[in-house]
């Protein structure tokens, strides 16, 4: 087959795909006023939920035996269980979270959030479980096993509290640098075994639910959507969407040492709505790879039928790409991403990439228009480690841009270079994509040049 086919030079230029006629506008910027609304909708859902347990009588049995702990532990389950609703919004990736949000914003709440239903909802355990030994004048294990040997859905809460902890312990950061990321990410999954598993005890014991049949309608709603979003989001479209573009394997390309291409054909490509600086989660059907899905930025637009991506091989599965065989069937979920060309506010821009960053500024570059002169700074340690050089410099000569390669060890190059090369950033847009050290040393350069943070778009490979 010809590999050759995304270069710049051979691409139609009236091509539909080139023009974007045929696809969707994907990316939208994130939207302030609609960040701001959900945020206080998020307020006003927390306000709620703990206003509930509050006013519902645990706050005036203050003053019984156990009354401060069974306040303490009704108001951590309440917020516990309401931030691991948010958390299940926040994982089902919808597009609508991405214009509130934008794609950075979902992964860092995610994270950010991520501690917090564990702590509290163990809070809630512990506090329950002394305010009833308490009340009962007993000692604190006999009335735990009380608790869950006659309260009802007891048993299950506790195998959810179990799983939660345990999940909470291999995300403690020096146990999780030490598990493979896959093995993590699947048993981080039994946090929704966890949530369903509580959910029973939550509605036949819970102070705001108890003898309030509109709280409980209401919060079984809440989750009813909130697992329908991921459902829908998470497993039906991307099936869907395999299923409609069918993708393959068609080549495997080296580029460098430990870099290769894959070429991908597939059906109705050109409504797949997909933006330059975009990335899919890709799973490839082979028997060592189907069951885990890795990011990777589509290296060039999609020529229909083909579609291509360029990875670095830096662990089992990137270099597992350079053994694909041709056939070979390939799942998708996405596109994600909001570091594409409509993320742009200024009328320039400047694109930054380290290493593998390439393959975000390659097909950002493609969606850039004609003559906007675009500055390009490509880094990397060795001339031999730039890859697409050739087809980047020819997308710049389109554009009337230029193009700079710092190539050198780290106490050779300074980024502070690039305020030389590019005089006039502090009036670009600068888009900067690489490994996650490189992204941030970048960053703070721009800010250093003057560029305003909301013209910094990033995209950190995590390498
Ligand atoms: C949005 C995005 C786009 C990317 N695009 C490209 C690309 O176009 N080309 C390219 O070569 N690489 C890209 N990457 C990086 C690529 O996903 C990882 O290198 C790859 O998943 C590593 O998997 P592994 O099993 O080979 O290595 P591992 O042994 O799992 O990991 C090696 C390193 O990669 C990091 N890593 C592993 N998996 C992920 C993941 N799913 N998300 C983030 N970091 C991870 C680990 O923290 C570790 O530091 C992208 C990453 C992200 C987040």
């Amino acid at each position: 087959m010809d590999t050759d086919l995304f270069n710049p030079e051979l691409v139609p230029r009236g091509s539909k795909r080139r023009s974007g006629a045929l696809r969707q506008t994907v990316a939208p910027r994130p939207n302030l006023p609609l960040f701001f609304s959900t945020v206080v909708a998020g307020g006003l859902g927390m306000g709620l939920v703990l206003g509930l347990p509050i006013v519902d009588g645990t706050l005036s049995e203050l003053h019984l035996r156990g009354g401060l702990a069974m306040f303490i532990g009704s108001t951590t389950g309440m917020a516990g269980t309401y931030l691991a609703l948010l958390m299940v919004v926040l994982a089902s990736r919808a597009p609508i979270l991405e214009r509130v949000l934008g794609q950075v914003g979902v992964i860092h709440w995610h994270k950010r959030l991520a501690p917090w239903p564990i702590v509290l909802i163990s809070a809630h355990a512990v506090f329950l479980t002394l305010a009833y030994a308490e009340a009962a004048k007993k000692g604190v294990l006999g009335e735990a096993g009380v608790i869950i040997n006659t309260f009802p859905s007891m048993v299950t809460a506790t195998i959810a509290l179990g799983i939660m902890v345990g999940i909470g312990v291999i995300s403690l950061r020096q146990l999780r640098e030490r598990i493979p990321r896959e093995s993590w990410w699947l048993l981080h999954l039994l946090m929704y075994a966890a949530l369903i598993l509580a959910f029973a005890h939550e509605l036949a014991l819970g102070p705001s639910f108890v003898g309030h049949p509109l709280a409980r309608e209401f919060w079984t709603i809440a989750w009813l959507l909130a697992a329908a979003l991921v459902l829908v989001y998470r497993v039906g479209y991307p099936t869907y969407r395999s299923y409609r573009h069918r993708l393959s394997v068609v080549a495997v390309k080296a580029e460098s040492a430990g870099v290769v291409s894959v070429i991908l054909e597939g059906r109705h490509l050109e409504r797949l709505p997909i933006s330059g600086g975009q990335f899919l989660e890709w799973r490839f059907l082979t028997p060592r790879m189907w069951w885990q899905a890795h990011p990777f930025t589509v290296s060039a637009l999609p020529q229909p039928p083909y579609i291509r991506l360029t990875a670095k091989g830096v662990g089992n599965f990137s270099q597992e790409l350079a053994h694909l065989k041709v056939g070979t069937k390939v799942a998708i979920e996405g596109p994600y991403g909001s570091f594409t060309a409509s993320a742009q506010r200024r009328n320039e821009v400047l694109l930054i990439a380290g290493g593998i960053g390439v393959t975000a500024v390659r097909s950002v570059l493609e969606d850039l228009p004609i003559k906007s002169r675009p500055a390009v700074v490509l880094r990397a340690s060795r001339e031999e480690d730039l890859v697409l050089s050739d087809e980047i410099e020819k997308l710049v000569r389109h554009r009337k841009g230029t193009l700079h390669r710092l190539i050198g060890g780290r106490n050779e190059v300074s980024l502070d270079t690039i305020m030389t090369l590019v005089p006039d950033i502090a009036q670009r847009d600068v888009y900067v994509c690489g490994p996650e050290g490189f992204v941030r040393e970048a960053s703070e350069m721009a800010r250093r040049a003057g560029v305003a943070d909301e013209a910094i778009h990033q995209e950190a490979y995590r390498i």
